[in-house]
């Protein structure tokens, strides 16, 4: 009954998850990464060489996939755990021309919808606020600057043993930041009631505790 649905948006690489696992494990929430769903339907993409502009081939695939989560938070694709696989940058890489499709992406909504139907959920993407769960108690948007976010997903993926250069990572954040923007489906956008929290200089205990006061002021019960 106390249980609010919490939105949080925002550009690539601005620490949504972090936030998000943050708020959830605090609340005792179901937390959902809406990116992997989107991610996982780009690696089936790749791997079953779909080609975006064929219609029939994407609405064929979309029908063969299903993508759930197992209790670590870790992605399942049609029954095979992919979550390493889908931080590839070969994914990151195209996951944004995947996710601009609307056949696509109104799958996954029907699906994220029906995650959040019984609320205690904190979902993170960047249409979450504005397409997923308009009516969501609470919406944050966050935000942190460009160059800040380049070193945080660099270091992120060395600590992960993935390769990949500094250059590299500026440019598919920025090349996803402007698809994902500028898509016509759902463009990422700061829904009108949104909060925005700037966390470029703010450590994550620091933005947890901030945007936990907020769920709380949005009605949000501490088990
Ligand atoms: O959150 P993450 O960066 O892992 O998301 C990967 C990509 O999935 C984004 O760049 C975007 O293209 C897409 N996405 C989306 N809508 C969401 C979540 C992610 O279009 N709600």
């Amino acid at each position: 009954m106390d249980k609010i649905i919490i939105a949080i948006d925002g550009y690539s690489s601005c620490g949504k998850s972090t936030l998000a696992k943050g708020m959830a494990s605090r609340l005792g929430y179901i937390y959902i990464d809406s990116g992997a769903m989107y991610r996982a339907v780009a690696l089936f993409f790749l791997r079953h060489n779909i080609r975006l502009d064929n219609a029939e081939q994407v609405r064929q695939a979309m029908d063969d996939i299903t993508i759930n989560f197992n209790p670590d938070n870790r992605a399942i694709l049609n029954g095979e755990d992919v979550e390493n696989e889908i931080r590839q940058m070969e994914v990151s890489n195209h996951v944004s021309p995947v996710s601009a499709l609307p056949v696509v992406r109104r799958a996954l909504v029907r699906q994220q919808q029906a995650m959040g139907q019984r609320k205690g959920i904190v979902m993170d993407g960047r249409d979450i606020g504005t397409v997923v769960f308009p009516h969501a108690e609470l919406k944050i948007f966050l935000t942190a600057d460009p160059e800040k976010r380049v070193q945080r997903r660099f270091e992120e993926l060395k600590a992960k043993g993935m390769d990949s250069s500094l250059e590299e990572v500026r440019h598919n954040l920025s090349q996803r930041d402007h698809i994902d923007s500028s898509r016509e489906d759902s463009p990422l956008r700061q829904a009108a009631d949104a909060i925005v929290i700037d966390n470029t200089h703010m450590n994550r205990d620091e933005q947890l505790e901030y945007a936990l006061e907020l769920a709380y002021l949005a009605g949000a019960v501490v088990e």
